[in-house]
């Protein structure tokens, strides 16, 4: 790591410190002055989080473990980010040149590909739906876009949970489309449907000779807006469950991150997926600057009161 000159405390401060403390009067006393500027450097300095080191007040990294400690701007839109933030939520960019956003590998100035993963640098163009993608899920219809995206669709879609949690998803969605009692109107319009049906029947089957006959109870029974509501919860409550079996913890890698989760989304249910860095909820890990920190996704519905930051 090279050493930041703008980071060492003899560089900057000394100035300062001795204009305020000629300001405020202070006596010239050898041992006072040490203390007075031992205190002015706690009171301006930032302290890292991570190792307990003083830094200079626009230290952006500590000094000594590398930690992020400060804020930098988003070299698109100036935005103000933390230093270790890879995608600008005001922007929508992606704005780590030096790392590639489908694997997190290391880029060097001259890589149009990426040494590690093949993808080329300025995005990748979805085959299905032509939108251009920093990231290794089309933002648009949700196609994994590059070989390690395949790979890890086709391990995570083999796993027990998720085959579960696919299969539940897919009952949800068949639920919601069979339509619930709505109205005591729609109640007596089906009976009267039944008890039409049950006449025509037996008309015609007294025109066969049949006297007497049984008519069998229609097999399309609509659900009850109870037995309906009830089966819905009840889905609803295993899908959340599943879906907190499977929360990712931080990885090293944001893309490690934004692919996992993307690879993990069961199709035909409403999610968003809430990170870890701002209890944010994205509408996936693509819309986060730091994915990295972990996150979840969570199924969108009627007790969702928080709003989606993002619509990608
Ligand atoms: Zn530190
Ligand atoms: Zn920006
Ligand atoms: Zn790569
Ligand atoms: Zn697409
Ligand atoms: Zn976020």
């Amino acid at each position: 790591m090279d050493e930041d000159i703008t980071l060492n405390p003899e560089n900057n401060s000394d100035g300062m410190l001795e204009m305020q403390h000629e300001e405020i009067g202070l006596v010239h006393d050898a041992d006072l002055y040490t203390q007075q500027q031992m205190q002015m450097q706690s009171a301006v300095g930032v302290k890292c989080p991570n190792c307990g080191t003083m830094n200079e007040p626009e230290a952006v990294y500590c000094a000594s473990c590398g930690y992020p400690i400060g804020k930098t701007a988003c070299p698109n839109c100036g935005a103000e980010l933390d230093p270790d933030a890879d995608f600008c939520e005001s922007c929508r960019r992606y704005i780590r040149p030096d790392v590639c956003s489908f694997c997190g590998a290391r880029l060097s100035d001259n890589d149009a590909f990426c040494p590690e993963c093949g993808s080329p640098r300025g995005g990748i163009v979805c085959p299905v739906c032509h939108t251009l993608n920093d990231f290794s899920f089309c933002k648009q219809c949700g196609t994994a876009l590059t070989e390690e995206a395949r790979m890890l669709v086709a391990q995570i879609h083999e796993l027990p949970e998720f085959k579960e949690l696919q299969q539940l998803a897919s009952d949800l969605q068949q639920l919601e489309q069979s339509i619930p009692y709505t109205s005591e109107r729609d109640v007596l319009k089906d009976q009267r449907n039944i008890k039409l049906r049950e006449r025509v029947l037996t008309l015609l089957a007294e025109d066969r000779g049949v006297a007497n006959p049984v008519i069998a109870d229609p097999q399309n029974k609509r659900l009850s807006k109870e037995e309906y509501d009830a089966k819905k919860k009840e889905r609803l409550d295993k899908i959340a469950a599943l879906l907190d079996k499977m929360v990712q913890a931080p990885q090293p890698k944001a893309a490690q991150v934004r692919n996992y989760a993307m690879a993990c989304r069961p199709q035909g249910v409403r999610l968003a997926w809430e990170c870890n860095f701002k209890h944010a909820l994205h509408s996936s890990p693509c819309g986060c600057a730091k994915p990295q920190l972990g996150g979840k996704w969570i199924i969108l519905g009627k007790d969702v009161k928080k709003v989606i930051k993002d619509d990608m």
